[in-house]
């Protein structure tokens, strides 16, 4: 009966020793990555990578893990599977979701006439359009918000209502974009970045 207990936790010793074995093995292939290690993305990609990811092409920009949660980078899929970057995205949604929650005003604008607005640049993947508008001394009359990049190429139509209405139109990208706005009642209209 004694020499079945002394087995039984010889047993049980050497299993728990594999175990740990196993899990220091584990914590030697992830890299804890602080939010002020560099990470790296590409033009018009909404991802971030590692260094030595085969996804980075030559026109890498480095920044912050930080800077890229911020702005809504999500972490590269093939990153992910080679288990890399585990620690990553625990360290990296926390801001993420205390951050997402306000929204900031970059440009604005009031009027009752048809206009270009200036080129504004957003930063943030997700921003939106905030506005407001109302019959004039003409009574009901056309609203529309054209959403044009800085080279031209049309986004998409953020309002198209007559008369008084408001609301958000939230558009996707970062960039420098401008705005056509058609119109001959007053108006109101805000660009807000999320961050
Ligand atoms: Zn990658």
């Amino acid at each position: 009966m004694k020499i079945k207990i002394m087995v039984y936790g010889l047993v049980l010793i050497f299993l728990n020793s594999l175990v740990l074995a196993q899990l220091k093995e584990n914590k030697k292939n992830q890299r804890l990555l602080s939010e002020r290690d560099t990470i790296y993305i590409m033009p018009n990609e909404t991802i971030y990578h590692l260094e030595n990811c085969k996804n980075l092409g030559t026109k890498r920009t480095g920044m912050p893990l930080e800077d890229a949660v911020r702005k809504g980078y999500i972490p590269c899929p093939s990153c992910i599977l080679k288990n890399i970057i585990r620690i990553w995205i625990s360290t990296a949604k926390k801001p993420e979701i205390k951050l997402s929650k306000k929204w900031h005003e970059i440009a604005s604008w009031e009027g009752t006439a048809t206009k270009s607005t200036e080129t504004f640049n957003v930063s943030t993947t997700e921003w939106r359009i905030s506005w407001e508008t109302r019959p004039g001394q003409l009574g009901d009359m056309n609203f529309q918000i054209y959403v044009y990049k800085a080279n031209g190429d049309l986004v998409t139509v953020a309002a198209n209502i007559i008369g008084y209405n408001k609301d958000n139109s939230i558009i996707r990208g970062i960039g420098s974009y401008y705005l056509m706005i058609n119109t001959a009642q007053p108006y109101s209209i805000s660009i807000q970045e999320k961050r």
